[in-house]
């Protein structure tokens, strides 16, 4: 196997990530295909299978650990958790560990304890005597039960009495049947053994049968981890190592004294354990009741691993805990993602799986006592959430660190925020861009189902529109030649763009009347490619640089919000993000906003072409709503389709990988005639860019007239060329500067 270390994985996009663990052959080709697909996750149909009343799937991260060395193999961990900062930690203290040669973990003996409870005992001792006497003749029986068990090598070890006082006083039996599952985790097989011998139990008592079951209490699985880190590794920031070392002492003898504070230290432990059995569709119910279980078994909950000091000042990790887990049987043929959790673990046998998630849990419960120890649990969590916020909202490399930062000390560590600061911070952007200049928008995919919350996918059009301020003009206009509009600004006027530049100034506290506004645009009018986003966000710019006013982007953005709720009713604040950061997008608003800035090595080969008709969005959203009010259920399902179409795309434009892309646009085009919002003209043009050689093409915008887009690697002049000879206006992406990459 390869080397385990993989440095700057969560820098990678998912797509990436794959790609990278593939080429390592962390992953097979075809498990590799499964999760680019998606495929790798339990149907619906599948879990109806497995429970009852099913009435859907719930999903969980999906992560991989990398770094460790357990038993000196090289592995990584895969692990299905949703809370934030535990894969990183392990992944950290896995890497720590290597320069001693990782963990060492050992599962010497792996049964699982059936149990048959007999009560009602007249002589408690006499049946004592009569069990150990038959102890042979039981065995026999007990491994006759299960033949395929005994087999594979597996079968009833050992069977021990233990005589009971019940609260009432009576005596009972528990007799336990010690149990080699093999590879299986083993409950049914225990449970079968149970009831099937519990009768012959019964009567060899003298007594009645209560229970028959196994025991989760499995400490006759316990598996021993270790790990030395030398003590070089261990400084933190400004706490030097021997203070780092002391302290992680100091915190296990803590919770080797207060169960308070040893059921905390134990939960870290099974963070990682937790997260390691259920990638690997193992029973973590059965795990905690068991780990639990063990941790009290002196009579004082106790904390399941140690640490101490060896006679070279490095320092010594130990956890104990029972650990009866599989890799055959429970519903692992069934659940797919178990089947790939456990090919990434590359574990054999259910005893390797054991003294993985061993290691796992000590190398969990490290990374959280260092963390208390030194700085406290919360900074560092907030940081490797910071850094995951940073990673999703696709940061730039240069900027990754001072977003990261400072999305810490605001406090606010959402993806929305990253993408504010890096529009802030790229003050390269924001300097070059004239005055008063924004971005039209051209919507890849997602339209309509964007204003119900779902994603979309958008592309800038660069430098569409600019404005000029003119002061102290007596008689002030509005002017955009283009559009041959030219027109007083009156503030009574409470429609079109003279409303707009009346709510601009309204929002941006500009009292004085006597500023003529300058337009001009290289977006046509209602062809539902963002221009009056654009123009709200060209005109608080402009003013913003005639008065400086010190705007920040933001400000900008949610003032042209403002003006898009003025021009379209209940607009989904796509244009105007899109018109303000000028980059391509993955937008969400469902009550909060939620932007994905996304990192493109290059435009992409998009023709936009303008029918004869214009769209008005106001109106297409209005239509679409009444129609969608009458037919909930089937429009919420397509919705629903064009929202996963746009996820999709968004990966497949990040990994430039176009044929894909254009498929998604073709299908969501499909959904979008499916909500009434093509017409023939449209329908017309999206078969002459097809035919012309383009990828995909579909309606963009709001449709009923407006536009159509059309992604044509390859073929972007010949499908230019066919719908200008045909009379069509295009529009490129790109303007007269650089296309913005993010
Ligand atoms: P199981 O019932 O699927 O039995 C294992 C099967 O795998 C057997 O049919 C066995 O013949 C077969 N097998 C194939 N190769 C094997 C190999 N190499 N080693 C061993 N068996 C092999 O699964 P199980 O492990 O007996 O039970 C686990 C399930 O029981 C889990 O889903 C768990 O949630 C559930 N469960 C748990 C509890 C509890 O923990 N208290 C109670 C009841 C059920």
């Amino acid at each position: 196997m390869s080397d385990s270390r993989i440095s700057g994985l969560y820098r990678l996009s998912i797509a990436e990530r794959i790609d990278e663990l593939q080429r390592l052959g962390w992953l097979s080709s075809s498990d590799a295909e499964l999760l680019r697909q998606g495929r790798h996750t339990l149907l619906p149909a599948t879990a109806d299978r497995m429970v009852e009343n099913v009435a859907g799937v719930l999903g969980l991260p999906f992560a991989v650990a990398p770094n460790f060395i357990v038993n000196g193999h090289d592995c990584i961990v895969p692990m299905a958790i949703e809370e934030p900062s535990v894969v990183a930690a392990i992944s950290r203290a896995a890497s720590m560990a290597r320069s001693t040669g990782g963990f060492t973990s050992n599962c010497a003996e792996s049964l699982l304890i059936g149990q048959v409870h007999v009560c009602d005992i007249d002589a408690v001792h006499a049946a004592l005597a009569r069990l150990e006497a038959a102890n042979s003749e039981l065995l026999t029986l007990c491994n006759s039960v299960h033949p395929r068990l005994t087999a594979r090598g597996g079968g009833v070890r050992e069977i021990e009495s233990h005589h009971l006082e019940l609260p009432d006083g009576s005596d009972a039996i528990a007799v336990h049947l010690l149990v080699d599952t093999r590879d299986a985790m083993g409950a049914n097989l225990v449970n079968t053994i149970c009831e099937a011998v519990a009768p012959e139990l019964g009567q060899l008592c003298g007594g009645n049968v209560a229970l028959r079951i196994l025991s989760n209490l499995a400490d006759r699985s316990l598996v021993t981890a270790r790990v030395r880190y030398e003590l070089g590794e261990l400084q933190r920031g400004d706490f030097v190592a021997e203070v780092v070392r002391d302290r992680i002492v100091l915190a296990s003898d803590i919770a080797s004294a207060d169960p308070y504070r040893a059921a905390t230290h134990n939960k870290g432990i099974m963070n990682g354990i937790d997260a390691l059995a259920i990638a690997t569709g193992n029973d973590w119910r059965a795990i905690e009741a068991g780990a639990h279980a063990y941790a009290a078994s002196t009579g004082t909950y106790r904390p399941l691993a140690t640490w101490s000091t060896d006679g070279n000042g490095d320092l010594l990790g130990e956890i104990v805990i029972p650990l009866k887990v599989g890799v055959v049987g429970g519903n692992l043929d069934a659940n797919g993602s178990a089947a790939l959790g456990l090919r990434i673990s590359g574990v054999a046998a259910a005893t390797e799986l054991a003294e993985l998630m061993a290691a796992v849990g000590l190398a969990q419960n490290f990374a959280a006592l260092r963390a208390l120890a030194t700085s406290g649990i919360q900074e560092g969590h907030m940081k490797l959430h910071a850094r995951s916020v940073a990673a999703s909202a696709g940061v730039p490399d240069e900027l990754f660190d001072d977003v990261v930062a400072e999305l810490v000390t605001g406090g606010d560590v959402k993806a929305w925020r990253a993408a504010e600061i890096v529009a802030e911070k790229q003050v390269r952007t924001v300097q070059d861009r004239p005055d008063g200049s924004a971005s039209g928008k051209v919507i890849l995919l997602g339209e309509h189902a964007v204003v119900y919350g779902k994603h979309a996918l958008a592309l800038p059009i660069a430098d569409a529109v600019t404005a000029d301020i003119v002061e102290d003009d007596p008689e002030p206009i509005i002017s955009i030649p283009e559009w041959a509009v030219k027109q007083k600004i009156a503030t009574t006027d409470h429609t079109g763009i003279t409303a707009v530049v009346t709510l601009i100034r309204k929002e941006l506290g500009i009292a004085d009347s006597h500023y003529s506004v300058h337009l001009h645009s290289r977006l046509p009018r209602a062809m539902g490619l963002g221009s009056s986003a654009a123009f709200a966000v060209a005109i608080a710019r402009a003013f913003d640089a005639k008065l400086d006013l010190g705007l920040d982007e933001a400000t900008i953005n949610s003032v042209a919000f403002e003006c898009e709720k003025l021009a379209h009713g209940t607009p989904s604040g796509i244009d105007n993000t899109v018109a303000t950061y000028g980059e391509a997008m993955l937008f969400r608003n469902d009550g909060a906003l939620e932007l994905q800035r996304l990192a493109t090595a290059e435009p992409p080969p998009i023709v936009i072409a303008c029918s004869s008709q214009s769209g008005l969005t106001k109106d297409q959203v209005a239509n679409v709503r009444t129609r969608r009010d009458q037919c909930p259920a089937h429009y919420d399902a397509l919705f629903n389709e064009i929202d996963a179409l746009s996820q999709a795309g968004a990966e497949a434009l990040i990994s430039g990988d176009y044929a894909e892309l254009g498929l998604l646009m073709n299908i969501c085009h499909g959904l979008l005639n499916a909500i009434g919002v093509s017409t023939a003209e449209l329908e017309n043009m999206v078969s002459l860019a097809r035919a012309a050689g383009a990828a995909g093409a579909k309606v963009t915008g709001a449709g009923g007239g407006g536009s159509i887009v059309a992604l044509c690697p390859g073929s972007v002049a010949e499908v230019s060329d066919v719908f200008e000879s045909a009379g069509f206006k295009t529009i490129s992406l790109v303007g007269e500067r650089e296309y913005e990459i993010g």
